[in-house]
């Protein structure tokens, strides 16, 4: 129980009930958990010698999420995926899941249980079991704190700072959706229906882009491939935005980039969006954060090799570029073949 300085007992939600009936619904466990929630700390075993990952992410209401455009089981959804694609990006499985909450005197027992279910969503593919957490009272918003725990085989872990001169550069799926679908969600309602016939988007690219924003899929199965494998020299996953999460890669590795505009994997439906409103869908790809895709430089000698296994494995992967010496610096290459350095974009807090 957290303590609770300077917050007047609510009525709506009772505490223990609640944790119980998250205890129900949640938390079915394996035998690798020794004590789930219910005690002090949750115990489980570990395989010797394995890395264990640990990563947490907090949300703050008006800050991450805004309750007018997403229900509490999106942004539980949303949540869990920021934290798996985290460890996606470490070339890792994910395992335990455990969540802090601040709950508004607005929060209902119902809003918790459409988070959690939400956020086990995104969890069961995975088998990522929930062994505990904290509840607390909020003054303000809501908050969300997620941790995750994961594993690794030793030696196998995938970082930032790999990443040699001469690696090609790759991203998986397309980038840009999520900050199309986000736009979407925070345009005046009418707007689509006095649009000229010509530009409106359809409803499939509307329904897709707002999908990619709420419900992102971490790309697991593509990070333990890459670490398998050993094909990865570096990954980051795009979490703040490509332009941004790039510059962690060369920051991380002591290197440049050549960073091919012209390549970058747009989705139909971010072309279409774009277009509908006039944006350059580039600008969108690079600075769009939550495309919870991975970003990563691949081993010149396993290129081709990792090319026709990721076929072979339906994997989207597309080559956006390549390493250079650091005084390179970071260089997006236009479509027509002229170079600048490439503007800082992303999403950064306190700013
Ligand atoms: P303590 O006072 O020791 O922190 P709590 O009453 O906060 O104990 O928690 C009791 C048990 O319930 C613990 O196992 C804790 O991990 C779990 N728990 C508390 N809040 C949550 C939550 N929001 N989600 C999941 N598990 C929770
Ligand atoms: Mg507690």
């Amino acid at each position: 129980m957290a303590s609770k300085v300077g917050t007047k007992t609510r009525s709506t939600i009772h505490e223990f009930d609640l944790i119980q009936t998250l205890h129900r619904r949640h938390s079915r466990l394996t035998s690798s958990v020794i004590r789930g929630i219910g005690d002090d700390a949750a115990v489980v075993t570990s395989e010797a010698g394995q890395w264990s990952l640990l990563t947490t992410d907090l949300l703050a209401e008006g800050v991450h999420f805004d309750l007018r455009t997403a229900t509490m089981a999106d942004i539980g959804f949303r949540a869990a995926a920021a934290n798996l694609s985290d460890i996606a990006a470490m070339g890792g499985r994910p395992q335990y899941l455990l969540v802090a909450l601040a709950i508004p005197r607005t929060g209902t027992k119902h809003h918790v249980l459409q988070l959690y279910g939400g956020m086990m969503a995104a969890c069961r593919p995975h088998h990522v079991q929930l062994i505990g957490g904290d509840t607390s009272a909020s003054d303000g918003g809501w908050f969300i704190s997620v941790t995750l725990v994961g594993m690794v085989p030793p030696r196998k872990a995938l970082f930032r700072s790999g990443a040699r001169i001469g690696d090609p550069l790759y991203v998986t799926g397309t980038v840009g959706d999520a900050l199309a679908g986000l736009m979407l969600l925070n345009e005046p309602p009418h707007r689509e229906k006095n649009r000229p016939r010509t530009t409106a988007l359809s409803a499939r690219h509307r329904q897709f882009l707002i999908g990619r924003h709420l419900r992102p899929t971490a790309r697991l199965a593509e990070g333990q491939w890459l670490s398998t494998h050993r094909f990865a020299t570096s990954t980051i996953d795009i979490s703040d935005g490509l332009s941004g999460d790039l510059r962690h890669i060369c920051e991380e590795s002591h290197v440049g980039v050549d960073l091919d505009l012209g390549a970058l994997p747009l989705s139909p439906a971010c072309r279409a969006y774009a277009a509908s409103r006039q944006l350059d869908p580039v600008a969108l790809a690079l600075t769009g954060g939550e495309d919870y895709e991975l970003l990563f430089t691949l081993s010149p000698r396993h290129q081709a090799q990792a090319e026709r296994a990721a076929k072979l494995r339906r994997f989207r992967m597309t080559c956006i570029g390549t390493i250079r010496p650091a005084r390179n610096g970071i260089q997006a290459i236009g479509p027509d073949g002229t170079r600048r350095p490439l503007p800082i974009t992303s999403y950064e807090h306190f700013k």
